[in-house]
């Protein structure tokens, strides 16, 4: 039998990306995965698909699996043969109870390897715009516990109070005013700045700067701070007035709903992530490709055709993907290829061809202006489509002349929306973005009922990517707010850009 052995995995927090290279490669190919509450939840997406899952998310009162169970969990599953990953926010061995882990497995007898991460008062302030130690002011670190241990202090804070390096406190946010006190009365001074940065490294990440007479009662009024948070002392604090690039970046903290099919939306999603934003997927649609076999048949006999036209990224995708597969891409040669626009241009390139056509306003209709005038009566256009794509091109097309239409893909309503939904719910989002008719019609669906709370909601505005789906969401009844003038994702971006800085002058 194969042995089983348990990895330690620190997550580090905040963004997705912010685990190690390593870590992350054992997270995709690990049989089993314990996870708890602290860590950034999109890294259970691409795990493998027959892997076990496992939450014995503790909060720090509520424990949902105690430690022995997820000491036995982790042996048990190892004895079995399986590779487990257990992950864990910041550092496994930061106040993470990683040695403890450690020490059981070892006494097993079950082989383990850890695997560090970003703990939190290294990123956290990192984040916060606090560099932990700087040489004008802070010549060493202390990370302390503020959790008190079976509610009796244990933090000696005559020793602590005499050093001049930073201090960072975990697990503290509760036991703030004791911390702060107890540092004064012996002997801290109580100007010394603190930091209290809560949810670090996310998208809400919130900070209330202080110093150690007044912090309690500036976190106190201040909603955002919340659990996880850490507390940081120290003249490091002041630098975060000037190296406060996180919360800077252009989109920081907007909510948005990206309404794309996943396999789309990864792309958007990721670059309004690096601007800071906030994304709920509403993944709407899924896309199902469909007439292969028809497919197939012309793929085997282009050379007939003089003309291929692509309207969607998704057919160019699926259609060269079958291409390749069992043609050869110089078998193209003789055909000319037009595309409805850049985003499709784009995937084109991606298996090396340049497209011949390209209009220059991006919709159906700019395409057949384009394609009327090229166009002869002996031509034979193939044209791999969207079963639910209008009869424009088509209608229009099969005028001219003979023209071969199929229906290569089916967009279908998936059902992994629950959690989005409630997230929306729970705070207006600032924008909503539509980037064609079909994702409008199925999000509606989605909806359900609570599509006009949410789509009618003044504090929110629609984005529209161009006039086809502009149009549709009216139909429907709900107003566009803003619809891009050049019909594509970095026009959509700018837009909310744009909106976020006027909106922020306005407060
Ligand atoms: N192993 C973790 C710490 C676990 S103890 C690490 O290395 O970071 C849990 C404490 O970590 C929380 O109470 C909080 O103080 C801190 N923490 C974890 N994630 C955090 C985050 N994103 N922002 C602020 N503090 C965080």
């Amino acid at each position: 039998m194969k042995k089983g052995k348990v990895y330690l995995v620190g997550a580090g927090i905040g963004d997705a990306e912010n685990i190690t290279i390593r870590g992350k490669k054992l997270l995709e190919k690990a049989d089993v995965i314990v996870h708890d509450r602290l860590m950034n939840k999109e890294l259970l997406n691409e795990l493998k698909d027959d892997s076990i899952l496992i939450n014995v998310g503790k909060a720090s009162a509520d424990h949902l699996v105690p430690q022995e169970g997820i000491n036995q969990i982790l042996v048990d599953y190892a004895k079995e043969g399986k590779e487990v990953v257990r992950i864990k926010g910041g550092d496994p061995y930061v106040f993470g109870r990683g040695g403890e882990e450690a020490e059981f497995l070892l006494k097993n007898g079950v082989e383990f390897e850890i695997v560090p991460g970003l703990t939190s008062a290294v990123a956290g302030l990192c984040f916060a715009g606090i560099p932990i130690t700087h040489r004008d002011y802070a010549s060493s670190l202390h990370l302390i516990t503020g959790h008190k241990k079976d509610g009796v202090e244990s933090i000696d804070y005559k020793n602590l109070s005499k050093l001049s390096g930073t201090l960072v406190f975990y697990m503290g946010l509760k036991n703030l005013y004791n911390i702060s006190k107890s540092l004064i009365e012996n002997g801290k001074n109580e100007d010394t700045p603190v930091a209290v940065i809560s949810n670090a490294g996310y998208p809400n990440q919130s900070v209330q700067v202080g110093n150690l007479e007044n912090i309690d009662k500036l976190v106190k009024e201040n909603k955002n701070i919340v659990s996880p948070a850490i507390i940081a002392v120290g003249d490091v604090v002041n630098l975060r007035e000037k190296l406060n690039f996180f919360e800077k970046r252009d989109l920081f903290s907007k909510r948005i709903v990206v309404t794309r099919s996943r396999e789309q939306s990864s792309k958007l999603k990721r670059k309004l992530l690096d601007l800071g934003a906030d994304v709920i997927e509403l993944p709407s649609i899924k896309i199902k490709p469909k007439n292969l076999d028809i497919i197939d048949d012309e793929i085997k006999d282009i050379k007939k055709y003089t003309h291929l036209i692509f309207t969607s990224k998704n057919s160019v995708k699926i259609f060269m993907d079958e291409f390749i597969k069992i043609s050869d891409i110089r078998n193209l040669s003789g055909v000319k290829i037009a595309v409805v626009g850049n985003g499709t241009q784009n995937e084109l390139f991606s298996y090396g061809i340049k497209a011949d056509i390209l209009p220059s306003t991006y919709i159906a209709e700019g395409l057949f202006d384009e394609l009327k005038n090229i166009l002869k009566s002996d031509d034979r256009v193939l044209l791999p489509i969207s079963s639910i794509s209008r009869d424009y091109l088509k209608d229009n097309l099969s005028k001219i002349c003979e023209l071969k239409s199929v229906d290569i893909y089916d967009t279908v309503i998936e059902n992994k929306h629950d959690e989005a939904i409630e997230k929306i719910l729970m705070r207006p989002v600032d924008f909503i973005t539509f980037t064609s008719s079909s994702t409008v019609k199925n999000t509606i669906k989605i909806l359900e009922d609570k599509a006009d709370i949410i789509l009618k909601n003044p504090n929110t505005k629609i984005i529209s990517i161009g006039p086809i789906t502009s149009k549709t969401i009216k139909e429907f009844g709900y107003e566009v707010d803003i619809e891009a003038k050049t019909h594509n994702i970095k026009t959509m971006i700018d837009i909310m850009i744009k909106e976020g800085k006027n909106e922020n002058e306005k407060n």
